[in-house]
């Protein structure tokens, strides 16, 4: 067996405690010794009452006008208001229930709500508003909607990730709301799973850098500014990987596949200084994660040195009796939450979290020194995110809401994102002077291109869409012109309605576009039990084949749904995932040849409902006739142009545990359009205590090449960049030969 180091484990909890928050040093040093010295100076003053308080967290139905709060819009009800804060003395409020506001109508919410906090509560200590703004302020009238993160991945660039993290912090915050529930760092491993598309795809790597440049950029260097935001990790940990595949439902995962998996891109996000974690809505190995003591207080307080505070999700703490059943009663769920180190609970529709932990407070089963430490950990972030200093919504940030340049950063960003997967005979690009046939389910809707979280939680009211946004069909007629564009909806997700008008319609089209895939859905709701695409849809595209009419599917969905029965039907595919409110536009852009597909796949694309492996699967995945077989592999995406990858270096073929190696690549554009490739570096360790696997991504960068243009591309990779978990579930760097990759080039180095 080759030698053993586990410094890197030392290293990694170093990092953690250095990261941004809280404990760099310099000058933000000396910040955090100033809040700190404020939030305890706070914290003596408090009553165990305010302290419970601040621990509590309800929705806005909670304070709002109506029997069950839910009236839209929105309306505070004063006496419920008065209710929550003074008397109950809540720490936070969230969300919306099923609308878009106004920024005006924002301000009016947040106004209230800290007028009554900062001025008739004895310490004046500012309401933290939270809100699921996830793909763009999406409960906010106009705002800039950006494609989902599965689309985001997709463009493999983190500058675009960090650029969308700027602008949705700026629109959340010009609403007064300084507090987002976003980015989901839960690797998306499980293609069933329904919040599949909140995820930044399946590999660690990928996540980890678009996952950390999003948070970069809805940070900036100084959360306070007046148009930054504290962002909340979650699903603090393994909630993406359920074993049925369906939502809130358990996941069995060991230590090793835990750390080496699910925890990179979190602590990722600990280390850039995030303040905020939500806590995994189901459970691990029969252990809920609101229970988990190990995960939430050794993992991510002690050992990453986290010092922001923790979320429970939505009524998850109660849960841990109503339905997980490790609690015998609903007081003794909070005590088991909170003593695993949960700091606030998303109650949300009532007091009986406070009511409960007061009572365990006085019976000291909770100690103080929790809840002193919950508290100390929400002022720190109230403090961090400029809440003391700036409580009301700034009005002079309402102007960078929805401006032209972010709507045109946006559809430049779905443009990125948007995969060409299929291209027989170069049916793509289209002549905008074709005939064209625009048929399926997802042709003429706006909410297949946004998805959930988008105006409503589950993002399908149709109605409420802005009618200036144009779906892919009216796109397409606006490139086109009407008399060039037939239109037939076909069928509907799951119904067949007019397959003999589209056969038809397609008998007189030059290329038939087919528009398929997923209607917007969200958490449970979205669960399916087959990951093939509707019967109705497949049958529909198999009855169009028959005209012998080229035909090029599009497909707009949140998970990779198998189309094997068509795909040898079609001539081009282009994967749109949920590219957002200029999706459509976006759509067209690639079609007909007005930009030029870049996108490559944050995941693999399944060929079988039950071949579910991802790309980095272990050798024994492939032996004895197994193999890794998708319709599309992981990284996979086609373009206008063709490249090629030639004199592939390694500047050292020997590398030391304090050295790197840089391995670099001539790519050269020899097609005839500029272009964008998306240069891989992948590694395989030949050799090693725990099973390798057969390769895993450990670079990449995005190149712009002209029509005969060449480019060495370069990565350096550190003997760290190579670790792994090893036999003593510490991370670790083992001494081999390692093959590096690049397309069809590979070469080899030793690392001594
Ligand atoms: C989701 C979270 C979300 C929360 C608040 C839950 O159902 O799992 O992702 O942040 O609701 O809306």
């Amino acid at each position: 067996m080759k030698n053993l180091i586990t410094w890197m484990a030392a290293l990694s909890a170093l990092c953690a405690l250095s990261g941004a928050l809280l404990a760099a040093g310099g000058a933000e040093d000396a910040r955090m010794k100033a809040i700190d010295k404020k939030v305890d100076a706070l914290l003596k003053k408090m009553t165990i009452e305010e302290k419970v308080g601040q621990m509590t967290q309800v929705t806005i139905d909670v304070v709002s006008q109506g029997a069950d709060g839910k009236k839209e819009p929105h309306a505070l009800d004063p006496a419920k208001l008065e209710r929550a804060i003074l008397q109950y003395h809540v720490g936070s409020i969230l969300n919306v229930s099923n609308a878009w506001y106004s920024v005006d109508h924002w301000h009016e919410i947040i106004r209230a709500i800290q007028d009554l906090a900062t001025t008739k509560t004895r310490l004046g200590i500012p309401v933290l508003y939270g809100i699921d703004a996830i793909h763009g302020a999406n409960y906010t009238q106009g705002a800039t909607l950006f494609p989902q993160a599965i689309a985001l991945a997709a463009t493999w660039d983190p500058d675009i990730a960090r650029r969308v993290g700027e602008v949705t912090s700026l629109e959340v915050r010009a609403c007064g709301i300084p507090w987002n529930f976003y980015p989901v760092l839960d690797l998306g491993r499980q293609p069933l799973w329904p919040r599949l598309w909140e995820t930044f795809g399946e590999d660690v790597y990928l996540a980890r850098a678009m996952g950390t440049a999003y948070v970069r950029g809805a940070m900036g260097d100084d959360m306070s500014a007046k148009d930054k935001v504290a962002p909340c990790l979650k699903h603090f940990a393994g909630y993406s990987f359920p074993l049925s595949g369906k939502d809130r439902t358990p996941a069995w995962i060991d230590e090793r596949m835990m750390r080496e998996y699910f925890l990179p891109t979190f602590e990722a996000g600990v280390k850039a200084g995030v303040p905020t974690v939500m806590i995994n809505s189901s459970e691990i190995n029969g252990i809920p994660g609101h229970a988990n003591y190990h995960l939430i207080t050794e993992v991510l307080k002690q050992e990453w040195g986290f010092q922001g505070f923790v979320v429970s999700d939505w009524a998850d703490i109660s849960r841990l009796y109503s339905r997980d059943r490790v609690a015998s009663s609903p007081k003794e769920a909070v005590r088991i939450a909170v003593m695993a180190g949960v700091d606030m609970s998303m109650v949300p529709l009532d007091y009986s979290f406070y009511d409960y932990l007061l009572e365990l407070v006085k019976e000291k089963t909770v100690p103080v020194s929790r809840i002193d430490d919950a508290v100390r950990r929400i002022l720190r972030v109230k403090f961090l995110v400029g809440l003391f200093d700036r409580p009301y919504p700034d009005p002079s940030l309402r102007a960078g809401v929805a401006s032209a340049r972010s709507t045109e950063f946006n559809r430049q960003a779905a443009v990125e994102a948007i995969t060409l997967l299929k291209n027989v005979k170069n049916v793509l690009p289209l002549s905008k002077s074709a005939r064209l046939l625009v048929t399926g389910p997802t042709a003429n809707m706006l909410s297949v291109l946004n998805g959930g979280w988008t105006i409503t939680w589950q993002g399908n009211d149709e109605s409420l869409y802005p009618a200036e946004k144009l779906t892919i069909l009216e796109a397409i007629r606006a490139v086109a012109g009407e008399r060039n564009v037939a239109y037939v909806p076909g069928a509907t997700f799951d119904q067949p309605v007019d397959f003999e008008a589209a056969v038809a319609a397609a008998e007189t089209s030059d290329v038939i576009i087919a528009c398929l895939g997923e209607k917007a859905y969200c958490e449970t709701p979205g669960n399916i039990d087959d990951l093939t695409l509707d019967e109705a849809q497949l049958s529909l595209v198999e009855r169009l084949a028959g005209t012998g009419k080229p035909i090029v599917l599009v497909l707009a969905e949140g998970r990779p749904r198998v189309i094997r029965q068509i795909v040898d039907d079609v001539q081009g595919i282009v994967l749109a995932y949920l590219p957002g409110m200029e999706g459509g536009t976006a759509v067209a852009d690639i079609l007909f040849g007005d930009a030029v597909p870049c996108g490559r796949l944050p995941l693999s694309y399944p060929r079988h409902p039950n071949a579910l492996l991802a790309y980095d699967a272990k050798t024994l995945d492939l032996a004895d006739g197994n193999a890794y077989n998708p319709e599309f592999p992981f990284g996979f995406g086609l373009t206008y142009t063709t490249f090629e990858y030639s004199d592939m270096v390694l500047d050292q073929k020997s590398f030391g545990l304090d050295d790197s190696v840089t391995v670099s690549v001539l790519v050269k554009n020899t097609g005839a359009r500029a272009a964008k490739e998306v240069v891989q570096l992948y590694a395989t360790d030949l050799h090693r205590s725990i099973t390798p696997p057969v390769r895993e991504l450990k670079a990449f960068s995005k190149v712009l090449l002209r029509p005969g243009e060449t480019k060495r591309v370069s990565f350096v990779v550190k003997p760290a960049d190579l670790s792994f978990i090893g036999l003593a579930y510490k991370r670790v760097v083992e001494k081999g030969t390692f093959r590096f990759s690049i397309g069809t080039l590979s070469q080899e180095a030793e690392l001594r």
